[in-house]
């Protein structure tokens, strides 16, 4: 089954929480499964979210998108793990509020439900995980939309399994607090892991370097025929995609078949990094210290 498919299976799957809890909900009183309901709507949601982001990952280039929506994979894991940090903190919150004003809600209504909701996120989180493929250079490249998605609902199950064991503990050993005390600690892992997912999406999105390039230019410059590098750009648009430029400078000038030799030598050597996509500017010493007639050059 493809990605596209098991999304839209985690996402009947969590409209069909939605569904029981608020059925559930209105039968029983219980403002808690109401309140949940809205939970597990945003969830529904922010799976949308991260769906329509799939999708247009796989659209083609065309003289418009000339990159095709290469940086959508990035795009939905922001948009997703913001909502994730703040419904967690929402959950926080109201979590050090039930320690302090506790609510005697839990019923074992509430421990059925929690347990189908925490069955069907199990489900969901496994099924939309991502199975990282291995570049040449041995770094995982983790899907970062497919995460957000993935944590999240790893972090629901969790919290479904909180108020699960804090339910049964109650009903059998009148202990209290340990829902609450549950939600507080995998509310704290989920806002640790989305902050990690947040973080290197924004640096994609701001075009940041991944971090190999002085290794890059030192590989480059073994080469005895190149003299200097320079106006070099190296950004990771998405998690599978490495772009890099730069202008080299030549010891001599060569003919046109000798640059393309060396130019198709450092396109594999380059693609050992992981870059994917490739533009030199080749440049005799004449050219890159003339004045120019054309100023934008730098
Ligand atoms: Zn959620
Ligand atoms: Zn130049
Ligand atoms: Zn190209």
């Amino acid at each position: 089954m493809n990605q596209k498919n098991r999304f839209i299976i985690a996402i009947i799957l969590n409209s069909l929480i939605v569904v029981i809890e608020i059925i559930s909900g209105l039968i029983s009183g219980s403002v808690s499964l109401i309140t949940d309901a809205f939970h597990n709507f945003g969830d529904v949601l922010a799976l949308i979210i991260s769906l329509i982001a799939l999708l247009y990952r796989e659209k083609k280039a065309t003289l418009k998108m000339t990159y095709g929506y290469i940086r959508s994979e990035m795009m939905g894991g922001f948009v997703h793990s913001f909502f994730l940090i703040l419904s967690m903190l929402f959950i926080f919150t109201e979590s050090i509020q039930r320690i302090i004003k506790p609510s005697t809600v839990n019923s074992i209504y509430m421990i059925v439900i929690a347990s189908i909701a925490f069955l069907i996120n199990a489900i969901s989180a496994f099924l939309i995980k991502d199975k990282p493929h291995l570049h040449k250079d041995k770094e995982a490249h983790e899907d970062l939309n497919i995460k957000a998605s993935f944590v999240h609902l790893l972090g629901d199950a969790l919290f479904s399994l909180g108020v699960v064991s804090g339910g049964i503990l109650m009903l059998i050993f009148n202990i209290q607090y340990i829902d609450p005390i549950l939600s507080i600690i995998f509310s704290i892992i989920i806002i640790a892991e989305s902050i990690d997912i947040l973080k290197k999406t924004f640096l994609s999105l701001m075009d940041a370097a991944p971090e190999q390039l002085n290794k890059i230019t030192n590989q480059i410059l073994s080469h005895s025929e190149i003299k200097s590098i320079h106006d070099i750009h190296i950004i990771k648009p998405s998690s599978k995609d490495i772009h890099f430029s730069a202008h080299i400078v030549l010891k001599k000038a060569l003919s046109l078949e000798k640059i393309e030799n060396l130019l198709e030598v450092l396109r594999c050597e380059l693609a050992s990094f992981g870059i994917t996509h490739i533009l030199f500017q080749p440049e005799t010493e004449k050219y890159h210290n003339s004045e120019y007639l054309c100023q934008s050059h730098n």
